[in-house]
């Protein structure tokens, strides 16, 4: 697996897939959530509002991930997933590297060769950028998948070196 890291805008990319940092609502956000739902259009949120009267009713759990059609984006697929909201007290690395495990497990199922993350958890949830990065990078190069290249995107300086240090 190729792993490389691109600093800019995750509605951009032309990968097979971009994993949306989402909350367990499904129903949009703010940060990467909000930005692929404006740029996706409202195809995204027809699909996220199907999985939510199906099979999310109570919300997608944190440290899951479930696949909707990209919209208007240049990939072909969103792949949704929900990342922990960072705790001084409790250590919830598990669930931020299971977000990495399992969208690749969705990825692999779509058939999807190069995914683009961003760096989840690390924005309104409040994780400390290092340490996502170091859980984001070790839990992609660990995880047996089908995925050729992992993109990580990144939209500022301080998260681009984080990655550059943790690859
Ligand atoms: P979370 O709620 O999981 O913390 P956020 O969307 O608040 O998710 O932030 C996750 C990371 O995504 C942050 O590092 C933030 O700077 C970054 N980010 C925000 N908008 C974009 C975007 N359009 N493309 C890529 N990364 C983005």
């Amino acid at each position: 697996m190729r792993v490389t890291l691109v600093r800019g805008d995750i509605t951009e990319q032309d990968a097979d897939a971009v994993v949306n940092a989402a909350n367990s609502s499904l129903l949009g956000g703010g940060g990467v959530d909000g930005a692929i739902h404006r740029r996706g259009g409202p195809a995204i949120l027809r699909e996220c509002r199907e999985l939510r009267a199906s099979r999310y009713g109570g919300g997608l759990p944190t440290g899951q991930a479930v696949a909707t059609t990209a919209g208007d984006l240049p990939a072909r697929w969103v792949i949704h997933t929900v990342g922990p909201v960072h705790s001084s007290t409790e250590d919830r690395s598990d669930l931020l590297a299971s977000c990495y495990r399992e969208s690749l497990r969705v990825a692999d199922e779509l058939g999807a060769a190069v995914v683009a993350f961003p760096a989840v958890s690390a924005g309104v949830y409040g994780w400390p950028v290092g340490d996502a990065a170091r859980i984001a990078v070790e839990t992609v190069r660990a995880t047996a998948t089908k995925v050729t290249d992992v993109r990580f995107v990144l939209f500022n300086e301080e998260a681009y070196t984080a990655f550059e240090r943790a690859l």
